[in-house]
């Protein structure tokens, strides 16, 4: 294979991190099923929880490609991504620095699990690096940030909180699942290890559970170590459907993120919608810093319907955008977080956040804008 730095982004979609069918020249990776490997053909020992079987291996390499990252590792889901590699890098004792608006599973990892192995956490309450820098003690070990943000597409300046991190010799990491490796790519911030649920973008078709860790060899090789040990490992058929998927991330991407900019734009100029929150418009408070590190701004956003427009009435008049838990698919969903994802904090705490009743997050797919524009006009007109 060729320098991958040097290929386009297609391409590397495409081609990078392939299992040469030397058998048969099939024009595709073929599947490695085998969970047992002779010791006397290979010099490593091949076991799917060593995250090393042929399959594993070849997609590890598509996804540091797409990361501009030496090395990557792919994981059962993107909680076994976050969780191995957040705990490789601490032990009792230890202190991480983390973004207080962060995805929910992320949260309860932190809130139920680290104070368990004794290692204490401090939550940065806004985006600005200047709220990172008083939290860093002694023994801070990691800064972890996400961005943009759910549900309110904040931006956290990845430059700044990168080079902080490197006046303290600490590690960073990012969850770039909202962004795609299309959109953003932290490691050329200095970022040390970026992390996906490739549930979302990267599988991009609402049927694949995964997770990805990139960075330096280095970084990679201490969490491979941590991950051999909590076995979070994707199976090989899964890896296999992910590789296929990765071959039109850049052509989803970039359709649903061309999309997603029409629609924002639509829902600003509606009367019923108060307020939209998408960082490719110049309304958008960080809309200016959004440019400098992504891009294109992504396919996520969320709107305030105006008031006296039931959030669940409207959910449900909707006739092609469907109410969906989850996101990046190539169909549009949409979801209340006060009714879910955001469903277990206080009203105050939700407040705090800036997260209000009326507030829908829509995650933008590949259909026609007039289409989704007509679908959310009826369903208006129905519950306005
Ligand atoms: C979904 C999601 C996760 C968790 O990924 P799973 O694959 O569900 O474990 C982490 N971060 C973000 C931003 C997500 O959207």
């Amino acid at each position: 294979m060729k320098d991958s730095k040097k290929l386009g982004i297609n391409s590397v979609c495409v081609h990078v991190g392939e299992v040469k069918d030397t058998q048969f020249k099939g024009a595709i990776s073929p599947m490695y099923m085998s969970t047992s490997y002779a010791f006397d053909q290979v010099d490593i020992k091949r076991y799917p929880r060593y995250f090393n079987t042929p399959n594993q291996e070849a997609l590890c390499k598509k996804i540091a490609a797409l990361e501009h990252a030496e090395a990557a590792l792919i994981f059962g889901s993107g909680m076994a991504a976050i969780s191995t590699a957040m705990l490789a890098f601490v032990k009792k004792g230890d202190h991480v620095v983390i973004q207080q608006v962060i995805y929910g599973g992320t949260y309860n990892l932190i809130a139920s699990e680290f104070e368990k192995y004794g290692i204490e956490y401090s939550y940065a309450t806004s985006d600005n690096v200047e709220d990172f820098k008083p939290l860093i003690k002694s023994n801070t070990k990691i800064l972890y940030i996400e961005t943009p943000s759910n549900p309110l597409l904040g931006i956290t300046d990845i430059k700044a909180i990168s080079s902080l991190a490197k006046e303290n010799g600490l590690i960073t990491m990012i969850d770039n699942t909202f962004a795609s490796p299309i959109n953003q790519n932290p490691i050329d911030f200095g970022i040390d290890i970026v992390i996906h649920s490739a549930t979302k973008y990267m599988g991009g078709h609402s049927d694949i559970s995964a997770g990805a860790v990139a960075g330096s060899k280095d970084h990679i090789e201490k969490i491979w170590k941590t991950g051999i040990n909590f076995g979070g490992n994707l199976s090989d058929f899964t890896v296999w459907m992910l590789e296929r998927s990765l071959k039109t991330l850049n052509l989803r991407v970039k359709e649903q993120t061309r999309n997603a900019q029409v629609m924002a734009e639509y829902l600003e100029s509606n009367p019923f919608i108060d307020r939209v929150f998408y960082p490719g418009l110049k309304s958008h408070p960080q809309h200016t810093l959004a440019a400098s590190q992504m891009h294109g701004f992504g396919a996520m956003m969320s709107f305030e319907l105006k008031e006296g427009i039931d959030p669940m009435e409207f959910q449900n008049a909707l006739k092609l955008i469907k109410p969906s838990m989850s996101l990046a698919g190539l169909e549009s969903t949409i979801l209340s977080p006060v009714k879910t994802t955001h469903y277990l904090l206080s009203e105050n705490e939700r407040l705090e956040r800036g997260i209000r009743d009326g507030l829908i997050r829509f995650s933008v797919g590949i259909e026609e804008p007039e289409d989704l524009i007509a679908d959310l006009e009826q369903a208006i007109q129905k519950t306005k």
